[in-house]
């Protein structure tokens, strides 16, 4: 794609190898719910593309509920402090909920998520993540790829905003400097 840009972007995953994982994830998670209905729960915004590919992958009786977390950080470092910009909703108990995230990196977001839907005593409770930094701070019950240290954008994920459109996977860079 010919995205105008101040930054140098190395290719990590093509959109032909997401797109492969993301069909396994979805045989993965059917075949773990063998027909319950569950309540997919995407964490804005990175989740929104992942998300919008998973689900067409999950034949089971389905229910989205979004939830939003901001962390206040620098673009590309770690969240120092998260805020919601959309709590999960108040009626969870008793149902089969898979939280949906794009990356964990320190699993500060994906805990902190885990834990406002965990106190209202769901049937069950699990994750999908689709990239993991290692070391794994927090395994997710589903896992697209364990990634490295650089700062990934595309399919969903954004440094600032930007890139969220990309159909592949790529590590940002500054120019000049080694991305990983
Ligand atoms: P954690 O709370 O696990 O430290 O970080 C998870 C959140 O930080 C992700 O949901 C994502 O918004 C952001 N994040 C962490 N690492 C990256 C990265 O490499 N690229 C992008 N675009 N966001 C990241
Ligand atoms: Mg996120």
């Amino acid at each position: 794609m010919n995205y105008p840009s101040d930054m140098v972007l190395q290719p990590l995953l093509s959109a032909e190898q997401v797109a492969r994982r993301v069909r396994e994830l979805g045989e993965e998670i059917t075949a773990a719910y063998s027909g319950r209905p569950i309540t997919l729960m995407p964490i804005l915004h990175g989740s929104l593309i992942f998300t919008a590919d998973l689900v067409r992958c999950l034949p089971l009786e389905m229910v989205i509920e979004v939830c939003g977390l901001r962390s206040y950080a620098g673009a590309t470092t770690r969240p120092s402090h998260l805020t919601w910009t959309m709590r999960p909703p108040g009626d969870l108990t008793g149902r089969d909920v898979l939280v949906v995230d794009d990356i964990v990196d320190s699993g500060a977001t994906l805990r902190c998520v885990l834990d406002a839907v965990r106190a209202q005593k769901p049937a069950s409770l699990r994750s999908c993540v689709l990239l993991a930094r290692e070391p794994l701070e927090l395994a997710p019950d589903f896992l697209g790829f364990r990634v490295g240290p650089g700062f990934v954008v595309g399919y969903g994920l954004d440094y600032d905003g930007r890139y969220r459109n990309l159909p592949d996977i790529a590590v940002l860079g500054q120019p000049g400097a080694n991305a990983q």
